[in-house]
């Protein structure tokens, strides 16, 4: 029945693979529940959460520095509200189009019920390249982005953040656009600057989680951080905080990448070879290739499509901690870094591993964190942030770390509950499925057919 109505999404938009992707993992987690909660069947609960409640999708005029016209286009996915307003950010990359955006959007659905802050689900977007733009291009494609997102958001309605090719620069030209339109100040958008609503240890916050949510695993198995060498993918806002935390916890990073190729560091990436690559890349711009440049212990490998792998995960080691982008490990990857000894992986990146890789890893027993758990903790840190604005007060770095971390000790505890109350101890996949549908779907059924 449950592949019957996977079936009817898959028919409905047949050219959304990734889609397809996200919406399958759940499923195949939910076959248990429903057994055991027919009312989620009488609901059409599953039919209902796999549909968005509103796709918005306009166009983005911008003019460039040579005074040519360019047009983008932009959209919204407002997935799921049942527990609060949507929430979920905004990507700039040109691979952005409907089928990644409502697989980000579903993912978001269950990750934020995860966080157990009030916040539905929701993502957005655009194809517009930020690469390689001044900074006066981003701005005047910012604020036609928002000319139109405005009138579909709001504090109470929709919260949009960052995600890849949005920091904070880019919210800034966002929360102007918007502030100025509206004629109000607001937090209708999280990841702000510190001195207009910004939360405390919002930039760190992903990748930090990711990190307290792999050593909450570890702990089960009487392990920590400790020595453990580990495997970065990125070196954008998620890859850098999660390396960071690594170092703190007495951890080693060797590896971190971008879209050009990667760089393998033996000798560790420590704190000064770390903030070369955060002013590298949040300030110049620059490539990753530069690293090896200028450290000697390193070796700078370029991405070649033809391999079939990636083989930044084919070094020895024992955590990985993928924060590129989606299906950047594929089955051979999820082999070759069981294979060289990695026993526990934590997803930064949303849906980083393809479904035959995640098997994998299952199928091998290893510690592994997805990307709806592991990475909770951004969307968490925008929820403290959203409740800063509205009680108009700041939290200290401390105070706002240490409810971030009791949140990742949360839900790792409830995806193990959760996977042991269903009969698959350890999954932390199903565990976590299982737990973020469940408060989403009861929260569907109480407000009626809408
Ligand atoms: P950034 O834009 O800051 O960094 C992205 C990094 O990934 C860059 O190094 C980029 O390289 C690399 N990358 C992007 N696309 C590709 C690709 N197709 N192939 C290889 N490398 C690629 O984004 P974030 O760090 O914010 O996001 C990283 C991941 O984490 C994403 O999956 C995002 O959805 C997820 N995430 C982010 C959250 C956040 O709070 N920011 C919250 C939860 C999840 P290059 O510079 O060359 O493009």
């Amino acid at each position: 029945m449950i592949q019957e109505i996977y079936k009817s999404v898959v028919d409905r938009d047949p050219n959304q693979p990734e889609f397809h992707q996200a919406v399958e993992e759940v499923f195949d987690s939910l076959a248990v529940v429903l057994e055991k909660r027919p009312k989620y069947r009488k609901f059409k609960i599953l039919e209902r959460i796999a549909e968005p409640e509103r796709v918005i999708q306009f166009r983005v005029p911008w003019v460039d520095d040579s005074g040519e016209i360019h047009v983008n286009r932009g959209f919204r996915i407002e997935m799921n509200s049942a527990i609060g307003p949507y929430k979920g950010g905004l990507r700039f990359h040109p691979s952005v189009n409907l089928s990644i955006l409502k697989f980000l959007a579903f993912e978001q659905v269950f990750k934020n019920s995860l966080t157990t802050l009030p916040i539905g689900g929701g993502k957005g977007g655009s194809d517009f390249d930020p690469k390689g733009k001044s900074d006066d291009e981003v701005m005047k494609f910012c604020q036609s982005f928002m000319m139109e997102l405005f009138r579909h958001i709001g504090p109470n309605t929709d919260v949009p953040a960052g995600d890849i090719g949005v920091g904070g620069r880019e919210i800034g030209y966002l929360f102007g656009m918007y502030k100025k339109l509206r004629n109000e100040f607001t937090g209708v958008l999280t990841g702000k600057g510190k001195n207009w609503g910004g939360s405390n240890i919002r930039p760190e916050a992903t990748g930090y989680g990711q990190v307290y949510f792999a050593k909450e695993m570890l702990k089960t198995r009487n392990d920590s951080f400790q020595g453990k060498i580990c495997l970065v993918s990125g070196s954008g806002n998620v890859a850098q905080y999660a390396s960071e935390k690594v170092i703190e916890l007495g951890g080693k990073v060797v590896t971190v990448s971008d879209s050009g190729g990667y760089i393998y560091d033996e000798a560790g990436i420590g704190t000064d070879k770390l903030n070369y690559i955060m002013e590298l890349k949040n300030v110049k711009r620059g490539r990753i290739s530069e690293y090896a440049d200028k450290y000697s212990t390193a070796v700078y490998t370029p991405v070649d499509a033809s391999l079939g792998y990636n083989p930044l995960w084919n070094h020895k080691a024992d955590v990985a901690l993928p924060s590129a982008t989606q299906n950047e490990i594929n089955k051979t990857d999820a082999d070759h870094l069981v294979k060289n000894g990695v026993y526990c992986v934590s997803e930064g990146a949303n849906m980083p591993t393809t479904k035959d890789g995640v098997d994998l890893f299952l199928d091998a027993g290893i510690l592994y964190g997805p990307g709806k758990a592991a990475n909770a903790g951004g969307v968490a840190t925008s929820g403290l942030e959203m409740s800063q604005n509205s009680l108009r007060l700041s939290w200290t770095r401390k105070e706002v770390d240490d409810r971030l971390h009791d949140i990742m000790v949360n839900i790792h505890d409830a995806s193990l509950s959760a996977s042991k109350e269903f009969g698959m101890p350890g999954n932390y996949v199903a565990g976590a499925n299982i737990a973020g549908f469940m408060k989403i779907a009861d929260s569907m059924i109480d407000h009626g057919c809408v």
